[in-house]
């Protein structure tokens, strides 16, 4: 059984795995999911058992995953009758489905904030009182999103998920929807091979890596397939500038993806939101008189790139 979300103790509110996974990588954030206790997010469920009746989690600290990051019940966890999540039981051995099942219909572009609450627990309605106390226990520095609800994410890896570990159910990626900004289509629109950008402006797009360039100030990130323009084929690739890098919250887990990145033998993939590659004349290395055109963009907000293995989409090829 997989959950959508589950109930931190800590946070008192109910978070996505891929939320723990921010925390988690967030430097700025005092959080190890490690040291909370997640909970069954049905409410009723959950007030029936002590706090010690928790659940596992699954690749929550992993920065390079293959298998969809997920809480589970373990083998002690107990349910009321009726509890959605009760179905079935972790077993030693299990192999649990792989599938991202849970689609937030809405991929927010601005961070969500996580409060941790400051009120001892069954003080409800008398938390946050003291302003120096909220502040320093407050996880985050973007605006309040009190919006967000589970069918909600500001974590790109969880739509990415979506799709990745659904790409052999092409009716079903067509048939659920996503909207980012103003736009509204079905994950099938939404997410673009790279070799396709021109078709459309603001989706994802996403193809297999060819190759990382480390160089002094960016990374350049090299697509494999190429964009087609008047009969002729142009590279496309991406910049990361590193002083970005450097100012990234989660910069240790970032760093840590591009140089397994860098040196992996295995197929990677870059998924990336927010721009579109355009045709730049650039000049050639070895002549530095003759220019040539490639399609590239510098990415703007780390939050919205990533880089990853994706075994489905090898296998959709
Ligand atoms: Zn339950």
């Amino acid at each position: 059984m997989k959950f959508d979300t589950a109930y931190s103790l800590a946070l008192d509110e109910k978070l996505s795995i891929y939320d723990v996974r921010e925390l988690n990588f967030d430097e700025t954030a005092a959080f190890d999911s490690d040291k909370d206790s997640f909970l069954c997010p049905n409410n009723e469920c959950r007030v029936a058992f002590a706090a010690g009746n928790v659940l596992g989690t699954f690749n929550a600290k992993n920065v390079n995953y293959r298998r969809t990051p997920h809480f589970k019940n373990t083998p002690s966890t107990r349910h009321i009758e009726g509890c959605r999540y009760a179905s079935r039981k972790a077993v030693a051995g299990e192999s649990e489905d792989e599938r991202e099942e849970s689609f937030p219909s809405e991929f927010v572009l601005t961070r969500r904030q996580y409060e941790r609450k400051t009120s001892a627990l069954g003080t409800e309605g008398s938390a946050a009182l003291d302003p120096a106390k909220t502040s320093s226990n407050t996880i985050g520095t973007s605006h309040s999103a009190g919006d967000i609800t589970p069918d909600k994410t500001s974590v790109f890896a969880h739509p990415v998920e979506c799709y990745v570990s659904n790409i052999d159910d092409k009716d079903k990626l067509k048939h659920m929807p996503l909207k980012i900004g103003e736009h509204t289509a079905t994950y099938w629109t939404f997410f673009k091979k790279i070799e396709y950008l021109q078709d459309n402006h603001g989706l994802i797009y996403w193809g297999r890596i060819k190759a990382i360039k480390d160089y002094t100030s960016s990374f350049r990130i090299d697509f494999e397939k190429k964009v087609w323009l008047d009969k002729k084929p142009y590279s496309v690739n991406v910049y990361l500038n590193k002083k970005l890098i450097e100012s990234y919250r989660k910069r240790k887990a970032f760093l840590e993806q591009i140089k397994a990145a860098v040196d992996s033998e295995r197929p990677l993939y870059c998924f990336f939101y927010g721009v579109t590659p355009s045709l730049k004349q650039v000049p050639s290395k070895k002549n530095p008189e003759q220019r040539f055109g490639v399609f590239s963009a510098d990415i703007e907000n780390l939050d919205h790139l990533i880089i990853r293995e994706a075994p489905g989409l090898e296998a959709a090829k």
